[in-house]
C-alpha cells in the first residue's frame, strides 16, 4: 500500500468509527455506489452546502434559489439530449465478465482485474430508468435526474413570469442527482447517488467571457470558504471534442485527492443550447425580452456546477493529520471552523462531581445561545474526551475544573490544533471563541 492509499483507507474508517460515512444498506452487505451520512456527516455537509448558499444566493442580488422535482416529464431528458447522449462506453472482459468504464482504462483491450480480453466498448446509458403511475408503458418512463440543472431551464419562464428579474441573473439548486456510474469506487467520490449545488446563470450572448471569468474566482474563492488548500486545487482547460455536447468552453477544477488529482467541480459555458432545446421541443417561448436594446433572445448560459459529497471528500482529505502531542501520536481532522460539524465541547473536568457537571452544563447553555454546534460530553476520562472530538474535528474544548468554582478563575480553552490551553473568563468566552 502506498502513503496515499493508507491514508484513503484511514480516512474511510474514520469515517465510520466516528459517525460521519457509513456504507448503504450495510446490514444487508450494502449497495455499491451509495452511501450514508451519520450525525457528524449530515452536519458536515450541511454547513458545506450552507456556505455555498450564502455565498452564491443570500450574499448576491442576482440569484434566485430553485427546488424542482426529481422526476421530471420523460420529454426533458429527450430535449436536453441525456436519452440519447448521456452513455459512457463500457466494456466487458470475455474471461471474468467484469465490466468497466472503456475511458478510465490504461489498457483499452486488457482486463485490469484477470488480464483477459476485453470485448468491444458499447455506450451505456447512466440514467436510472423508471415508470410513473401503475402503467409501465413507454408514456410511462422517467428517469432520476443525472444532474439538477434540467429542474432550472425548464422553470426559467416560471421565474421570468412570477420575480421578472433582468439579465444578469442566475437560478441556483442544491439536490440529489443520480447516475448509474458503471464503476462507482474512491469512497463518496463516484457514487451513484450524490447531490449537486448547481447555479444556472444567465447572460446576454456578448457577456458570456466576463461571466465566466468571474465564476472562476468564484469557484476559488468557494473552495477558501471551506477550508481547502489553494494548492490542492487546479484548472484544467477541456479541450475542443472532450468537452459535453451542450458545452463551448469547460475548465474542470481538480483537487489533489490521495488517489490522484480528479475532477472537483466544473464550469460550463452550455451557451444558449438548453433553452433553446426546451423551447424547441416544449413549444413554449423561452426568449426574454430586453427593455433596453428592446430585442428579444434566448440568454446564454454559464454552469458552474459542484458536488457535495467531492466536497466533503476533499475538505476530509485535507483536514485529516497525525501527529504526537506530549509523545501520544494522534489523529485530528483539522476543519476550518466553519465547516467543522461541533464548534465547541464543553467538559466537566470529571464527571462524578455534580458541582462540576452543572456548572458545565450552565456554561453549555449559555454558548448555546450564540453558537451552533456546541455540545456537552461527559463520557471517559478527559483524555478520551480530548481524541474523541479531535477526531471529529472539533475546534475548541471548554473545560469546567475545581478553580472555575473555588477561585472564580474561568474555564480552560484547548485549542485542537496546538493541543495548548488558555484560562478564559466565561463572559468572555464567545468572543475568544473564533467559530
Ligand atoms: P466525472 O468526469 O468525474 O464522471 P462529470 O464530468 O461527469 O464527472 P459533471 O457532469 O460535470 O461531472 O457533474 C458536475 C459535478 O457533480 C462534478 O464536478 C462532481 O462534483 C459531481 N459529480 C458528478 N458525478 C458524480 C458522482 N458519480 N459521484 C459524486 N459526485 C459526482
Amino acid at each position: 500500500m502506498t502513503q496515499e492509499e493508507t491514508k484513503m483507507e484511514k480516512i474511510i474508517s474514520l469515517c465510520k468509527r466516528r459517525g460521519f460515512v457509513y456504507q448503504g444498506s450495510e446490514i444487508y452487505g450494502g449497495l455499491a455506489g451509495t452511501w450514508d451520512y451519520g450525525p457528524y456527516g449530515v452536519t458536515l455537509k450541511n454547513n458545506i452546502k450552507g456556505l455555498w448558499w450564502k455565498r452564491f444566493v443570500e450574499d448576491r442580488d442576482d440569484m434566485y434559489g430553485v427546488d424542482a422535482a426529481i422526476i421530471m416529464n420523460q420529454n426533458v431528458w429527450k430535449a436536453s439530449g441525456h436519452v440519447s447522449g448521456f452513455s459512457d462506453p463500457l466494456s466487458e472482459c470475455k474471461k471474468c465478465g467484469h465490466r468497466f468504464r472503456t475511458d478510465q482504462l490504461e489498457d483499452p483491450k486488457k482486463c485490469p482485474d484477470c488480464g483477459g480480453v476485453l470485448g468491444e466498448a458499447r455506450q451505456f446509458n447512466m440514467m436510472f430508468k423508471t415508470n410513473v403511475g401503475p402503467l409501465e408503458s413507454e408514456d410511462s418512463i422517467s428517469y432520476l435526474r443525472p444532474e439538477t440543472a434540467q429542474g432550472m431551464f425548464v422553470n426559467f419562464k416560471n421565474i421570468l413570469d412570477t420575480i421578472h428579474p433582468t439579465l444578469p441573473f442566475g437560478l441556483a439548486q442544491i439536490g440529489k442527482a443520480f447516475r448509474n456510474e458503471i464503476a462507482p469506487r474512491d469512497f463518496i467520490f463516484r457514487s451513484r447517488e450524490f447531490e449537486q449545488m448547481e447555479i444556472e446563470y444567465f447572460v446576454k450572448p456578448d457577456d458570456w467571457k466576463k461571466t465566466f471569468e468571474s465564476f472562476v474566482k468564484e469557484v476559488h474563492a468557494f473552495t477558501t470558504d471551506v477550508g481547502l488548500d489553494k494548492k490542492h486545487v487546479h484548472e484544467l482547460e477541456i479541450a475542443d471534442g472532450d468537452r459535453a455536447h451542450y458545452s463551448k468552453r469547460t475548465i474542470d477544477f481538480e483537487f489533489d485527492f490521495p488517489f490522484g488529482k480528479k475532477e472537483l467541480f466544473g464550469l460550463a459555458y452550455r451557451t444558449d443550447f438548453d433553452l433553446k432545446a426546451h423551447s424547441e421541443a416544449s413549444k413554449v417561448d423561452l426568449s426574454y425580452f430586453d427593455e433596453e436594446t428592446k430585442t428579444r433572445f434566448i440568454p446564454h448560459c454559464i454552469e458552474p456546477s459542484f458536488g457535495v459529497e467531492r466536497t466533503v471528500l476533499a475538505v476530509l482529505s485535507d483536514a485529516y493529520t497525525e501527529d504526537e502531542i506530549d509523545g501520544e501520536k494522534r489523529v485530528y481532522l483539522k476543519f476550518s471552523p466553519k465547516v467543522a460539524p461541533i464548534k465547541v465541547a464543553v467538559f466537566p473536568l470529571l464527571k462524578n462531581k455534580p458541582m462540576l457537571v452543572e456548572k458545565a452544563q450552565e456554561i453549555f447553555n449559555l454558548l448555546r445561545k450564540d453558537i451552533k454546534g456546541v455540545v456537552f460530553d461527559d463520557n471517559g476520562n478527559i483524555g478520551k474526551r480530548y481524541r474523541r472530538q479531535d477526531e471529529i474535528g472539533t475546534p475548541y474544548c471548554v473545560t469546567v475544573d475545581f478553580d472555575t468554582i473555588e477561585k472564580d478563575a474561568g474555564v480552560t480553552v484547548r485549542n485542537r490544533d496546538t493541543g495548548k490551553q488558555e484560562r478564559v473568563k466565561i463572559k468572555e468566552l464567545t468572543k475568544y471563541l473564533k467559530v
